[in-house]
């Protein structure tokens, strides 16, 4: 048989790869990556890997360990078609690959800005090792640095900046920056916490143009005429799927592949998971698509144990994510659509608390800052379904343990 084919080879597909052998799949395993390197965790590019440029990249796992599981990998190859019919991939390069099953992992890309002004020298964004390696070089000429977009990714970056000595100002178009990601008090303390390092921050900013001179970035025009000046521009308005070799194949696709609660897409034997992947999240009651490590992997795990025939049923992990800002360790569990109260518990001004979302009286996600132990018990909670009580909530992480 023509074996498993994985396309895409970052967080979600090696996962798959490995746990396809950790299920007991015998076939042929191939992982197909059009990056030129190992695949490596993505989330250090927007943090560490920023901030020392004496850091490489961590890959996930040494070229051995994919040898030592007989998963063939294909670098620098990037898929140009998939045939559902023929069970077949095409390479740019002409070549072709045959599948008895195909996992699409091919991620999510950044969503770019359509201004005036886009393609200047000095226009940055962060996706892949390239683009994190070409920022951290350029970082080091600038000195003015403006940030579009208030989401984890260039908050990030920009606490990196300021930490640097740069000059930061960020410009966000909603009323909050992470806005659509945390409860409102997470987002008025991160928000604080960034002004009080000196970085600047525009809500309700619209920008009308970027400007340059000679080719190069020299300033951000903003809607109301003002200008802001900038000689590196990091660009962080969220990613898009990487579902056109999906559409074009014929798959059903909307924000992302359609797949269902067992993550197949409308072929049968198409799997997609992680960032491309729109699935149905059966206590959100609607279909979701996540950009997060945790998803993406434990999405493989549960992809390698349907391919096995195994029945694991509906994949409904608890959704968990974790963002560093500055001195800031967030972490989000669950997922927060149309909440009806929050509950804090703990201190925002001493810098240490977790915020309780509920909708209709049921607990559906937390955010914690600096309190990995609430982060800890919320996805346990939430696995199970519990809603505990205010005074349980307030008592702490010990009260919680013995629920
Ligand atoms: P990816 O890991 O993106 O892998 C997709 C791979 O497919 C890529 O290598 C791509 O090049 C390849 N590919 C695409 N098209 C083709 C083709 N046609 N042919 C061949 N190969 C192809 N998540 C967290 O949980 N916490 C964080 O703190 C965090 N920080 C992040 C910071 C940054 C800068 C970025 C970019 C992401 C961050 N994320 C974070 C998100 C997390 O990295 C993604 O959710 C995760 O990588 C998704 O895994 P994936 O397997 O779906 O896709």
């Amino acid at each position: 048989e023509p074996g498993v084919v994985i396309l895409g080879a970052g967080h979600g597909g090696s996962q798959a790869g490995f746990s396809l052998r950790q299920e007991g799949y015998e076939g042929p395993v191939h992982l197909v990556s059009d990056e030129p390197d190992l695949p490596y965790h993505k989330p250090p590019l927007s943090k560490a890997y920023l901030k020392d440029p004496a850091q490489e990249p961590q890959i996930l796992r040494a070229e051995k360990a994919y040898a030592d599981s007989r998963i063939d990998l294909l670098f620098g190859r990037r898929v140009a078609a998939i045939d559902p019919v023929a069970h077949r991939l095409t390479f740019v390069d002409g070549s072709a690959l045959s599948y008895s099953h195909l996992v699409i992992a091919t991620g999510a890309e950044n969503r770019r800005l359509s201004l005036p002004g886009h393609d200047l020298d000095g226009i940055h964004s962060i996706r892949n090792r390239a683009d994190a390696e070409a920022l951290r070089l350029a970082m080091d000429r600038a000195s003015d640095i403006v940030v579009i977009g208030g989401g984890f990714i260039g908050l990030e970056a920009a606490a990196t900046f300021a930490g640097l000595g740069k000059r930061v100002t960020v410009i966000e178009m909603a009323p909050a920056i992470l806005g659509r990601a945390v409860s409102p008090v997470v987002s008025a303390h991160v928000d604080r916490q960034y002004r009080a390092l000196g970085i600047e921050i525009l809500t309700r900013t619209a920008i009308a143009a970027l400007e340059g001179e000679g080719g190069r970035v020299k300033s951000v025009r903003l809607s109301d005429g003002r200008a802001i000046e900038a000689d590196l521009v990091l660009v962080g308005i969220g990613a898009l799927p990487n579902d056109g070799l999906a559409r074009d194949a014929g798959l059903a696709v909307d924000n992302g592949i359609i797949v269902d609660a067992e993550l197949r897409t409308s072929d049968p034997a198409i799997f997609a998971i992680g960032d491309v992947a729109n699935y149905p999240h059966a206590q959100a009651g609607r279909r979701v698509r996540l950009e997060s490590v945790q998803n993406a992997s434990d999405q493989a795990k549960h992809v390698a144990k349907i391919i096995m025939g195994k029945e694991p049923g509906p994949y409904s992990e608890t959704p968990w994510f974790w963002s560093d800002q500055g001195p800031m360790k967030l972490q989000m569990a669950g997922l927060s659509f149309s909440p009806d109260r929050f509950l804090t518990v703990g201190d925002p001004e001493a810098g240490a608390f977790s915020v309780y979302h509920f909708a209709e009286g049921r607990l559906i996600a937390v955010d914690s800052v600096n309190r990995p132990a609430d982060h800890m018990l919320a996805r346990r909670l939430l696995a199970k379904g519990m809603t505990p009580s205010d005074a349980d909530l307030l008592a702490g992480p010990d009260r919680l343990k013995a629920l």
